[in-house]
């Protein structure tokens, strides 16, 4: 097992990783910019290491800084968290050309997943349902034209090098193909340095179903069911929940055993996350993340099991410690992404939380790195605290949202809390009865305050 692992990020992912370490008894080292000198993975941390300045391409993505920072501390391995150089390909390779062991996949299947052409060659190679489109890359609008009328309008262009929601265009009909297909190459040339575009069916109300899925790296894989991430703004996440409202055991069991079968075939080593819309009970591959999600807490409180800790095992060379078998769905979960935020614009709120009150009790869990008096930055994402509620059937989890919500208090700078309070009094979120345009709609309504 690894003696001491080097955690390259920051804010609550980097805290999480800190506890797996802790409760495994390997040292852990923090790195961090000057803006976060005070933050609380650095405090957490057995050590801390300054890489560089505030702008994170000078530091938290700053590859010969952080191989550095490994060998000045002596850590035997890299935890990427999300987001920064987790699915970075060439990060990896350096990572591993220095003897240090990188917690996640080989570079060899970021690099497939992280085009999406491949990744859905691949997929479907591997018997995995995709969305009906064109057969890989789309160069000429005469191509387009002929593959759009054969799956039908709409559709949606896609680059193959896209991520974050960005570099999709959507064509309702012929007349809005030519514009769409042009626009959409040149943003991703700009966007990605890659004008590889293709084509898919643009499906009108699905939810967005992502099944958890964990590799050994030799050809043992299994499937902790899946999350429902259909509440999204501007394809971002607002609020995920496992089970899935609309997903019984049976087709979990089905979904689960296609994705862990995928995976297993391919020797995956780690966790990942094979994600689907889902239309009429039909699956339909879009994009597989080779890493932890930020919304990993809720696979972990409806099957108990710490998904770090299993990243760090397989990464050592250890088997899973769960076998399908074990892994049994155990009551409903549910997490709100609270950001440092003002509503009804969502513009970004850094500044000073005066005093922080975490909520507790029963099936309650706060993934945050916020203390009283902690200065939130300007320069990251802002996300700032995950809540995470767990109850023995879907209508306790929410109503321990409701009451942990209550108890929170984040003084000092503006956050999105208000949102899940107005979310919690919508009969369609109390049914589950949403798709992946509900908040959309639901928020060019009146604001809530
Ligand atoms: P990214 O890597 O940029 O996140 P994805 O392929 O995961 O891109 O798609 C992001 C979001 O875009 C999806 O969650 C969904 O909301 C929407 N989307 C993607 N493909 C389609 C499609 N074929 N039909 C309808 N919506 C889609």
């Amino acid at each position: 097992m690894f003696k001491k692992i080097l955690i390259a990020n920051r804010g609550e992912i980097a805290l999480r990783v800190i506890r797996a370490c802790r409760e495994m008894g390997i040292a852990s080292v923090a790195v961090h910019s000057t803006a976060d000198a005070n933050a609380m993975h650095v405090r957490m941390a057995d050590e801390a290491i300054c890489i560089g300045p505030p702008s994170s391409t000078n530091s938290y993505l700053s590859v010969p800084s952080i191989i550095s920072a490994c060998e000045i501390s002596g850590a035997d391995a890299i935890h990427p968290g999300y987001g920064f150089l987790s699915e970075n390909a060439e990060f990896v390779q350096v990572v591993e050309d220095h003897g240090i062991a990188f917690i996640g996949p080989s570079a060899e299947h970021i690099r497939m997943m992280g085009d999406k052409i491949t990744a859905k060659d691949t997929m479907k190679a591997l018997g995995v349902p995709c969305v009906p489109g064109s057969d890989g890359g789309v160069a000429h609008l005469q191509t387009a034209q002929s593959v759009a009328e054969g799956i039908g309008y709409p559709v949606i262009i896609k680059a193959t090098a896209g991520g974050g929601g960005r570099g999709m265009k959507l064509a309702r009909d012929a007349a809005e193909l030519e514009t769409a297909f042009r626009t959409a190459r040149a943003e991703a040339k700009s966007a990605f340095g890659n004008d590889e575009v293709y084509i898919e069916k643009y499906l009108g109300k699905p939810r967005h179903i992502e099944v958890q899925v964990f590799g050994d790296g030799r050809g043992n894989a299994v499937h902790l069911g899946e999350r429902d991430c259909s509440l999204q703004r501007r394809h971002q996440k607002v609020l995920e929940e496992a089970p899935g409202p609309e997903i019984d055991a049976e087709t979990r069991a089905r979904i689960g055993a296609t994705c862990a079968r995928a995976v297993a075939d391919i020797g995956y080593r780690g966790a990942g996350t094979i994600e689907f819309l889902f239309e009429n009970g039909e699956f339909f591959f879009i994009e597989m993340n080779t890493r932890l999600q930020v919304e990993h807490p809720v696979t972990e409180a409806i099957f108990g099991v710490d998904l770090v800790r299993e990243q760090i095992r397989v990464a050592a060379d250890l088997p899973l410690s769960v076998t399908q078998e074990d892994l049994q769905v155990n009551g409903h979960a549910i997490e709100v992404r609270i950001n440092a935020e003002k509503l009804p614009n969502f513009s970004p709120c850094p500044g000073t939380v005066n005093t922080y009150h975490a909520p507790g009790g029963l099936g309650v869990r706060m993934d945050s790195a916020l203390y009283s008096g902690y200065t939130i930055p300007p320069y990251y994402d802002s996300l700032i605290a995950k809540l995470i509620v767990h109850g023995r059937d879907r209508p306790e989890a929410l109503a321990r949202l409701h009451r942990a919500l209550g108890e929170l208090i984040i003084d000092g700078v503006d956050t999105s809390v208000p949102l899940f309070h107005a979310l919690l009094q919508e009969p369609d979120v109390l049914t589950g009865d949403y798709n992946i345009h509900w908040l959309e709609k639901f928020l060019e309504g009146p604001a809530p305050e």
